[in-house]
């Protein structure tokens, strides 16, 4: 039997960014929340040195973590202002925030900030926090979920919400299958020091062969993200050759440049699972969903699965009710397919080299589409969130 203490509203598997803001935002709607994560705690140390994986943060969800007191100091923030996109033949599209009124298109945060942020708070709210166990079995009825740790113990829920990543343990222990489509490209980031200011412009340029993107960090830094399909001869580079590789390609828009953190490379695949819903079971963030990093709303889409799963559990009396479930579902659905079909779109244009005329077609549209102010503002609103 449970005692009380071991039954929950709400038991969320996976304290990365979506599940930590999760759990935040079910405690502040009045939720019984536990958060099991299988890394240790992930407060400590967190902060120091540079972290080369960061976020373009969309306006929204700035104010959703702004809403859990979870949004980090504005001193390691960087602000797009504007972007600056350029085709593989002279194609460039530029758009800024001011297009939409707005005062910027998104923030760059570290990755190791973010969380930091986050879990700070976790520790003020009332949630029992499980770190460094793993769970070995998850059972479901139609009343509650049952999750078992590597330890012995037992919990029980009305809910279980996977948000454990890509790799989903939970999406596998309830038997959704994903579909897995890998891009054949690897994301390799790094941070740099930059000779001239950035003016808070992002950069990105359709190689070709590969997509580089240099979003302005905080000070005179910006942090590349080049998904390509030679992850290696980027790793393998020594710090100077690498700056000099990335500069160049870049057309030392930002002068000469300066390694602060080693490369590293994360594989791009689209993951679509059958569902995202099972019998007392939600999936979100990653779990859910993956997308290319070309439009930098991977994160941006689980915390509005967080934002918007946390809206339609507040005031129920079972967060586990299948009919929640199919609505939380069907408003995710629409706005994840959007995403996915719009990234997976862009790098099939920008990768096609066997049509005769593409590369001319996709330049002179991009160049087309920088003329036509309403469409610019339509990208600036779509690339704000709005
Ligand atoms: C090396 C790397 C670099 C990246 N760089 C970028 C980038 O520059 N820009 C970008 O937009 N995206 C990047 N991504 C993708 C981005 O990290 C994800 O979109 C985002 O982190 C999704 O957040 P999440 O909370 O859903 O999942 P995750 O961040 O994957 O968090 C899942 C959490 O669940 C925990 N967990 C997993 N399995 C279990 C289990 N069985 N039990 C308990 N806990 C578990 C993990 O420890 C982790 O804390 C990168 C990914 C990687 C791997």
């Amino acid at each position: 039997m449970n005692t009380r203490q071991n039954d929950f509203d709400v038991i969320i598997v996976g304290g990365g960014l979506v599940g930590a803001s999760l759990a935040l935002a079910l405690t502040d709607a009045g939720r019984r929340v536990a958060l099991l994560e299988g890394q240790p705690a992930r407060f400590d140390g967190l902060e120091q040195g540079w972290d080369a994986r960061v976020y373009a943060v969309s306006p929204a969800n700035r104010r959703f973590l702004e809403s859990l007191g979870a949004w980090p100091g504005m001193e390691r923030i960087g602000t797009i202002a504007s972007m600056d996109v350029r085709g593989d033949r002279g194609g460039r599209i530029e758009f800024a925030a001011s297009d939409a009124g707005a005062e910027a298109l998104a923030w760059i945060a570290e990755n190791r900030w973010m969380l930091a942020a986050l879990w700070r708070q976790l520790e003020q709210r009332d949630i029992t926090l499980l770190a460094g166990v793993r769970p070995v079995a998850l059972a479901t009825s139609a009343r509650q979920a049952r999750l078992t740790l590597d330890d012995g113990r037992e919990f029980t829920a009305a809910l279980l919400v996977g948000a454990d990543g890509a790799n989903s343990w939970v999406r596998n222990q309830i038997g959704l299958d994903a579909s897995v489509k890998p891009y054949g490209q690897s994301g390799v980031v790094a941070n740099f020091d930059c000779e001239r200011p950035h003016g808070n412009i992002a950069r990105q340029w359709f190689l070709g062969d590969g997509i580089l993107a240099w979003l302005p960090m905080a000070g005179q830094r910006m942090s590349m993200v080049w998904s390509t399909a030679e992850p290696q001869a980027l790793l393998e580079l020594d710090a100077e050759t690498l700056a000099e590789t990335v500069a160049a390609t870049g057309d030392y828009a930002l002068g000469a440049l300066q390694v602060i953190t080693p490369a590293v490379a994360f594989p791009l695949r689209l993951i679509r699972p059958e569902s995202t819903v099972k019998e007392r079971v939600v999936l979100v963030g990653d779990a859910a969903h993956t997308v290319h990093p070309l439009a930098g709303q991977g994160v941006n889409l689980g915390f509005q699965d967080a934002a918007t799963l946390a809206a339609l559990l507040r005031d129920r009396r079972d967060p586990g009710d299948w009919l929640l479930l199919r609505r939380f579902a069907r408003e995710r659905k629409e706005a994840v397919a959007t995403m996915q079909t719009t990234c997976d779109a862009l790098f099939a244009l920008f990768h096609q080299h066997e049509l005769p005329g593409l590369p001319w077609l996709r330049n002179a549209g991009l160049s087309l589409t920088n003329r036509l102010t309403p469409l610019k503002r339509q990208f600036a609103r779509h690339a704000i969130g709005f």
